[in-house]
């Protein structure tokens, strides 16, 4: 599994929704690669505060908003 690939799947990934063949190839993907590691870090912790968001606890706004920077700098 390439890069593309791993970017592709990485939310399906985080979701759970890989079969687990898939979700080991992209795990051991991301724990090798330089790039798609801190990318996986990323979205993952993403995730954690929107869940958190969603469930009423509070989420620090100026992590959120540096997170989605990143995310929205990597779609261009
Ligand atoms: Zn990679």
């Amino acid at each position: 599994m390439d890069c593309a690939e791993v970017e592709r799947r990485l939310w399906e990934y985080l979701d759970g929704a890989l079969s687990p063949k898939e979700a080991k190839a992209v795990r051991a993907h991301v724990a090798r690669c330089g790039g798609c590691g801190p990318a996986c870090r990323c979205c993952r912790s993403f995730l954690i505060l929107v869940a958190r968001a969603l469930r009423g606890q509070p989420v620090a706004p100026e992590i959120l908003r540096g997170r989605l920077r990143v995310l929205i700098s990597r779609e261009s």
